[in-house]
């Protein structure tokens, strides 16, 4: 009889652990998107060729974005005519 109570109180502390150790990667999951979305940045298109760059690489004229200076110039030469 003493043999099966060890058992079934080893069983028990298995499922804690098990439960204990669910709910502390769940919370661990929980945080990482939060703080992932905290370090990313504001993302900018390019009015030339489309591709996303983060803001404070983005080059800004009258309300558009470009990933470069050569995109700004190559839209305003064929936008302003
Ligand atoms: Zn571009």
């Amino acid at each position: 009889m003493g043999l099966i109570r060890l058992l079934i109180i080893a069983a028990l502390i298995y499922i804690a652990w098990r439960v204990f150790k669910n709910l502390l990667s769940r919370s661990q999951q929980a945080d990482s998107p939060a703080a992932s979305q905290q370090r990313q940045e504001l993302m900018r298109k390019c009015a030339q060729c489309g591709i996303h760059v983060p803001d404070h690489e983005a080059f800004s004229h009258s309300g558009k974005h470009f990933c470069s200076q050569e995109h700004q110039r190559l839209y305003l030469d064929h936008h302003d005519h």
